[in-house]
């Protein structure tokens, strides 16, 4: 009798659990029903990270045009399902993915000048082909941010930055699109940014005008040689990784913390704490979010422990791990 009982009971709960993945493909497919642009299930997130680490997206839409991209925020918002933006190089995935939309804004590419030494750069423009285009353009004020592998997007969102600079310096307007659907424009002096942060309204940066100023372009290049050349010297950057994992603690630098607590080198699977730059974990082949949530928990501990140091994350853990 027992036996049958757990049986009823088992056989509900996998029936709901039909019904809940059903449901959810329901919301998916009305979410991203009639866009122009690219639409795929369960597409592992591992291809898209710097880190090639990451389980499935539900859903990974790569909008066409602006259109498609309110389109596709406003259904989303109106079905309840999650929408994420992935530019993917300051990212840990979890291995188990991540639920709902995960849009790739690859198509949104397009750089337009504008007078007064302002650049319009759509949110997908890497900011390695946003440095080249300024320097063609003898533009200067992004030479700081020489080898920062991310969308301009995602800087915004993150107020990339090193000790040269940060975006904040040069962003004079955001344009959003809101969860309704609404395409706002937001100006840069009304953005709280603070270390390795933004505070914008809600929803997805679509553009962003960059306030930048008359330069010699030889003198631009050879900025720009320079800092990728000291990257290259001081950084793991054949292997893939999300770069900086902590930020830096007050009047110090994480690197140093970690280094000096003995920790380069320690490993967790293929989760390493680079022997070259003691701030970054590198994968070694194929490392899960497991081992490198692991890794950092134990790079957090061990350095509390050694020298009282609290580290906190710099990149963004997301999805399930
Ligand atoms: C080798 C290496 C070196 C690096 N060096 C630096 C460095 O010197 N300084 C530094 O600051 N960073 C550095 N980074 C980290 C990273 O490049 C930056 O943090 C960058 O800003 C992340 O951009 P992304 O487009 O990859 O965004 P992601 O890492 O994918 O996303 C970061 C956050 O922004 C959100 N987001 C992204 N795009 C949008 C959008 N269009 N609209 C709304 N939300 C969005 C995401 O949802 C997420 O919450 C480095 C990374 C690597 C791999």
């Amino acid at each position: 009798m027992i036996g049958c009982a757990q049986s009823a009971v088992t056989r509900r709960s996998e029936e709901m659990k039909r019904q809940h993945r059903r449901f959810r493909a329901a919301g998916l497919h009305a979410a991203t029903a009639g866009l122009k642009g690219d639409v795929r299930f369960d597409v592992p997130l591992s291809e898209y990270t710097s880190f090639r680490i990451g389980g499935p997206a539900d859903a990974l839409v790569e909008p066409a045009d602006l259109e498609d991209l309110v389109r596709l925020v406003k259904q989303s918002h109106e079905q309840n399902v999650p929408v994420f933006v992935l530019g993917g190089t300051n990212l840990l995935v979890g291995d188990k993915g991540i639920r709902g939309v995960v849009v790739s804004l690859s198509r949104f590419r397009a750089i337009k000048e504008e007078p007064g030494s302002v650049l319009y750069a759509e949110a997908g423009v890497g900011m390695p082909t946003l440095i080249g285009h300024a320097i063609r353009r003898s533009l200067k004020g992004l030479e700081w941010a020489a080898g920062i592998p991310g969308t301009v997007g995602g800087c915004v969102v993150m107020n990339a930055g090193t000790k040269l600079g940060e975006m904040k310096d040069v962003v004079k307007a955001v344009r959003i699109v809101t969860p309704t659907g609404a395409v706002k424009e937001c100006q840069g002096r009304e953005i709280a940014f603070g270390y390795r942060r933004a505070k914008l309204p809600t929803g997805v940066v679509a553009g962003v005008w960059l306030q930048l100023a008359p330069g010699a372009r030889s003198e631009l290049e050879k900025t720009v040689k320079d800092y990728l050349r000291y990257r290259r010297e001081t950084q793991p950057l054949t292997l893939p990784s999300a770069g900086c994992v902590f930020k830096n603690p007050p009047n110090d630098s994480a690197g140093r913390v970690v280094e000096a607590s003995g920790l380069k080198g320690i490993r967790v699977g293929d989760a390493e704490v680079s022997t070259k730059h003691a701030n970054f974990i590198v994968n070694r082949g194929n490392a899960s979010a497991k081992d490198v949530l692991a890794l950092i928990r134990k790079v957090q501990g061990e350095v509390r422990r050694k020298t009282g140091v609290k580290l906190e994350l710099e990149l963004k853990l997301v999805g399930q791990v």
